[in-house]
């Protein structure tokens, strides 16, 4: 690369940090879907971090051991943000997350809804109770647990945030879960699921198995807003949440999730 675009690109990087953009992502070549099928464990390797490479910009988390203190940076960083379109289209509370920064498990849902905007907390409406029944089924505490969505404002009218607002987004949660480094990943619902792993498969490919998320566990689960309109379905997650504390050595507090 010649000096000049070099300056340009430094340029551009220091504008991306200016805004809070610390990782790029590009979409790697995806594998054979039928790949997926076979092996334990699956590197989510759609997505590749360029930046640790070439002019690699310092997080204002780098360096911090206290994982508690590298999350409030990363908050901080966040700050009130109006990085997307979220903040201008009727977003109360930025919802950051909330739980052990030093959590085996991590939950990652798809966005606030309404009594999280509210209250600025995950998971706190219907789809929340039904979270924690799931959580305390495993035989944790939802204090023991660390609890974040893609994109940290509500989507007006609880809509799929959009792809542009994932992008701005998701690299705070990226950071939260560099920081936190838990043992396993349950990503709640299809939204989660392909934000983090950069597939665009259907649930039914995703579920049951484990994937590799930079060198973490992940696995996929139905979102609780969908087992609360299918429960039916409790049974098929109850089975992922299975393989999961299988992974973390946990034994289950009730038979189930109801
Ligand atoms: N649904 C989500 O995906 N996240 C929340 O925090 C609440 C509902």
């Amino acid at each position: 690369m010649d000096s000049r675009t070099q300056q340009l690109l430094a340029a551009r990087l220091q504008y991306y940090r200016d805004l809070g953009i610390y990782d790029f992502y590009r979409r790697g070549v995806r594998g054979d879907v039928s790949a997926i099928e076979q092996p334990e464990t699956i590197p989510a390797s759609t997505y590749v971090t360029t930046s640790e490479d070439l002019f690699a910009a310092p997080k204002p988390e780098a360096g911090v051991v206290n994982r508690a203190e590298a999350l409030r940076l990363i908050q901080e960083d966040l700050g009130e943000c109006t990085r997307c379109v979220l903040s201008r289209l009727g977003r109360k509370t930025i919802v950051f997350g909330e739980g052990d920064p030093n959590a085996a498990l991590m939950f990652v849902g798809e966005g606030p809804g309404a009594d999280e905007d509210e209250q600025g907390r995950p998971f706190v409406g219907r789809a929340g109770q039904l979270l924690n029944k799931m959580i305390e089924a495993m035989g944790l505490k939802r204090e023991q647990v660390y609890i974040a969505n893609v994109v940290k404002c509500r989507p007006p009218g609880n809509r799929t945030p959009e792809r542009e607002e994932i992008e701005t987004c998701s690299p705070f949660l990226v950071r939260q879960i560099a920081v936190i480094q838990p043992r396993a990943i349950v990503a709640l619902g299809a939204v989660a699921a392909r934000c983090l792993l950069g597939l665009n498969e259907p649930m039914a490919r995703m579920r049951g198995r484990w994937f590799d998320y930079r060198g973490i566990r992940l696995a996929v689960t139905y979102h609780p807003a969908f087992l609360l309109r299918d429960p039916r379905q409790k049974k098929e997650a109850w089975k992922d949440l299975q393989m999961v504390m299988a992974h973390l050595g946990l034994r289950p507090r009730r038979d189930g999730v109801d």
